[in-house]
């Protein structure tokens, strides 16, 4: 399996981040060996001294694809879930400066936490609110009615690069409110008001 994740898809992170509201979707993979489930404890490396938590809205693709026309987009997940893009900002700062490709910033070991899928049948509405919940304080609250490129047009767009298979993930882009991470931090991960993912850092 593979692991796609969505760069600025929200325009107050990528304001945040003093970065510009992209044209077309920015892509980044990580392998399999980014992945951490089951709420199991994240321990922080030690080649990064500021690794950012960046809590986002992950797509579980449901079959093979290629070439996705975006009004069949939908039948290609039915689950979502929560995930954390664990990123070493510090590591990122130096690759941006030097125009050099991110892998070592955003795809190391564990750096691709996940947790529970939920049917997307369950979601009223369409759109999803979710928060990332830091030691008991509420530090992200997005809703994807503010995405820049939907779901349906993401798994389009990838799916002309890259055949999409059962069991991928996709991370569609965090909202405003990215932050640091400590030894000790307890996160939480909040989609429609329940709980799906858990995560210490150690
Ligand atoms: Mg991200």
């Amino acid at each position: 399996m593979k692991i796609i994740c969505i760069g600025r898809n929200y325009a107050d992170h990528a304001k945040e981040l003093n970065n510009p509201v992209p044209e077309a979707p920015l892509l980044f993979m990580k392998p399999s060996t980014a992945l951490l489930t089951e709420g199991k404890p994240f321990y922080h490396p030690d080649f990064s001294s500021n690794i950012h938590y960046e809590l986002e809205v992950v797509l579980k693709i449901c079959k093979n694809g290629k070439a996705i026309q975006p009004q069949f987009a939908a039948t290609y997940f039915e689950e979502v879930g929560l995930g954390i893009d664990f990123t070493a900002r510090d590591l990122q700062d130096v690759c941006k400066q030097k125009g050099h490709p991110w892998e070592i910033a955003k795809a190391f070991d564990h750096s691709a936490v996940v947790g529970q899928f939920v049917s997307k049948t369950s979601m009223p509405s369409g759109h999803i609110r979710f928060q990332l919940i830091k030691n008991g304080i509420v530090v992200q609250d997005g809703n994807t009615e503010d995405l820049i490129f939907s779901f349906e047009y993401l798994i389009s767009y990838i799916s002309r690069f890259f055949t999409l298979q059962t069991g991928d993930l996709i991370f569609t882009g965090t909202p405003a409110g990215v932050g640091k991470i400590a030894i000790g931090d307890r996160l939480e991960g909040v989609l429609e008001g329940e709980k799906i993912l858990e995560c210490e850092i150690k």
